[in-house]
């Protein structure tokens, strides 16, 4: 059984066992699904996903959990467009149903959150009303009525939604139904009565999914292995096909984490339950499955029947179509860096990838296949992610390019940051990006610092210069008065720490970002003594962007890692810096041997100051993220390609 082999359900059949779940994008327009959605999902039908799962609908209007998110009764007419788009290559398209209850927001809603208990959400603390008995019949025929539209707009068929954030989960647990009617007597009476009420209505030819808790992690009250064993063993018959996952609202960082969790942590569960369920439904594996050798190993072991893929298709929307064509290597890798595809915080921004800036932007932006009318001969000044982006997008699209990095490797910040601990997988992209330019016929030249005088040489040939030349080190942000500076970068090429003076050391942390935190923990595995200071409230601020802020405090603590708060540095001594408190202004002493300053970088402007007519992306213009360094080399290129700036013809 292959990932690429077909499966059927309910009569339908898919044409490959990678499932694209459900996720928040952010993509609709108001409540209904956009063109936007139409296009994200043909792109990943196209590249061979077998069944999608559009982002989840609201069944109810007053359940509202964020701007953007769907509602069933706006969503027939992008359903409708959606099947469509997807119809021509055979995957199988379902609506995700669902309701958020008590993890919902009344902010959106202006109404009161419903729960099956008055038990306040762990992260909005809001404090739901009890449904009452009486409107349990009516939310079960939301289900159905959802159900109805979705059949009605030409889908193959539905997913209920009783996972992580899901009223039916909180039906289903101890941490949320202290009811003491049948609902609660029996926690599992509501899903039951849903599943039959949509099976009811969309009938035996249509798909019938079902996303379920199997381990909400609390296993003082919530559902464990056993119980979600015991569960999917009781709905299976119910359903086409059953999805496993884990988590609650007690450990949210849990059921999407980052590169700090290995890939496929659900495998042990996903087994326990298929065991459990013994064929009455195919059962895929879900939680972090991003390498296609892992996801056939779930399938040759009997772990799954099929598996769930959604940020690695994010990622490379053709990764099916390349694993079909016997190119697996060519897939871009997931990192699960969480840096673009959460969408889920005080930006609102809409789903992307670091590795691939155009999902999400599949209607605005320029695909980057094809071939250009003029061939170029290109020079691509600097091999780190802006560099090897704009490098491959050019060879791509037919032009010859030679690449010049100065330092012994190409990949740049990508090899920088993965060199810390829980950002390793950063440096597959690093990898991935250098051998497709080599795959190519890009010429790397490595060790090479190109002079003002050689671009000069190289337009007086005619030739196209591209610059990326990355970033160096900013000022300081505090009066050094003695004692040692080291930089992230410094620390990267040695992480074990050996080369730093023998001593404690203190991580300057003014941004708040992974790295400050990941070369605190890099400190203290090393066994160095380590303090982090911060100017914020809390240490990594940043990381609640992509989810890690709690752990990443958690795991500071457990390593024994001193948190200096709401401090600045200002003088750096031998021996001790000086720390003030922002807020009061006090003033101590923190000994250290060493200081690691992870302050801002600069742009490396030498070769722009010099020829400030040709193109630049990334970190040169501005030191960002990844993201914006691939997006903007790729950009940078086809413009540069499209003869729009700085080329010569
Ligand atoms: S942004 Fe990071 S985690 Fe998300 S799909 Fe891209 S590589 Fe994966």
């Amino acid at each position: 059984m292959l990932l690429t082999d077909p499966i059927t359900l309910a009569g339908r059949t898919a044409p490959s066992r990678v499932l694209f779940g459900p996720h928040e994008t952010n993509l609709g327009h108001r409540r209904a699904l956009s063109d936007r959605h139409v296009a994200y999902y043909r792109r990943r039908a196209a590249g061979g996903a077998g069944l999608i799962v559009t982002e989840t609908a609201s069944v109810a209007a007053d359940d509202w959990p964020y701007e953007r998110a769907p509602l069933a009764a706006d969503c027939p007419d992008g359903w409708r467009a959606v099947a469509a788009a997807c119809r021509p290559y055979g995957t199988l398209v379902l609506a995700g149903l669902g309701h958020a209850g008590g993890q919902g927001s009344s902010a959106y809603s202006q109404g009161v959150l419903r729960a099956p208990s008055r038990v306040a959400d762990v992260v909005s603390r809001e404090l739901p009303a009890e449904l009452e008995d009486t409107e349990l019949g009516p939310l079960v025929e939301d289900f159905a009525a959802a159900a109805r539209l979705a059949a009605g707009a030409g889908l193959d068929g539905v997913e209920i939604d009783a996972g992580q954030h899901s009223l039916l989960r909180q039906f289903l647990s101890g941490l949320t139904n202290l009811r003491s009617d049948a609902h609660g007597t029996d926690r599992a009476r509501l899903l039951r009565e849903v599943l039959t009420a949509t099976r009811a209505a969309i009938g035996p030819g249509l798909v019938l999914g079902l996303r379920l808790c199997c381990d909400e992690l609390a296993p003082w009250a919530g559902i464990t292995p056993e119980r979600g064993a015991e569960l999917a063993a009781e709905f299976a018959p119910l359903t086409d096909y059953l999805v496993v996952v884990r988590g609650s609202a007690m450990n949210l960082s849990a059921t999407r984490p980052d590169g700090h969790t290995p890939p496929g942590f659900n495998l042990d569960l996903c087994r326990t339950v298929r065991t459990a369920v013994a064929g009455a439904a195919p059962v895929a594996l879900q939680g972090s499955v991003v390498e296609v050798g892992q996801a056939q190993w779930a399938l040759d072991d009997g772990v799954a029947d099929l598996v769930e893929m959604t940020r690695a298709q994010i990622a490379e929307p053709e990764l099916v179509a390349l694993l079909r064509a016997g190119h697996p290597e060519r897939i871009r890798p997931c990192v699960l860096c969480n840096q673009r595809c959460r969408v889920r915080d005080n930006r609102n921004p809409i789903v992307s990838c670091v590795g691939e800036p155009a999902s999400g932007h599949e209607t605005e932006d320029q695909p980057v296949p094809g071939r250009d009318a003029q061939p170029l001969d290109v020079l691509v000044v600097g091999g780190g992610p802006a560099g090897l982006e704009a490098a491959r997008v050019l060879a791509l699209r037919g032009h010859t390019v030679e690449l010049a990095e100065g330092s012994a490797q190409s990949g740049g910040s990508l090899r920088t940051a993965a060199a810390l601990p829980g950002r390793e997988r950063l440096a597959l992209l690093a990898d991935w990006l250098a051998a497709e330019t080599d795959r190519l016929g890009v010429t790397v030249r490595t060790g090479t610092r190109l002079t003002a005088a050689q671009l000069d040489a190289a337009a007086a040939d005619g030739r196209s210069v591209l610059l990326a030349t990355g970033s160096v080190p900013g000022p300081h942000g505090f009066d050094r008065l003695g004692g040692t500076v080291v930089r992230p970068a410094e620390l990267a090429a040695d992480p074990t720490a050996r080369s730093l003076p023998p001593g404690p050391v203190l991580v300057f942390d003014p941004i708040g970002d992974a790295v400050g935190v990941a070369v605190a923990e890099l400190l203290a595995a090393a066994g160095r003594p380590t303090a982090i200071v911060t100017q914020d409230q809390v240490v990594g601020t940043q990381l609640a962007l992509t989810g890690d802020l709690a752990a990443a405090n958690t795991r500071l603590q457990q390593a024994g890692v001193t948190l200096y708060k709401r401090r600045t540095v200002l003088e750096l001594h031998d021996g001790y810096a000086l720390l003030e408190d922002v807020v009061t202004g006090h003033k101590q002493r923190a000994e250290c041997a060493v200081l690691i300053d992870c302050g801002h970088r600069l742009p490396e402007r030498s070769l722009r100051e010099a020829h400030p007519e040709l193109p630049v992306a990334g970190d040169c213009v501005a030191p960002r993220t990844v993201y914006q360094a691939v997006l903007e080399g790729r950009r940078a290129a086809l413009r540069l390609a499209a003869g729009t700036e700085g080329a010569h013809r």
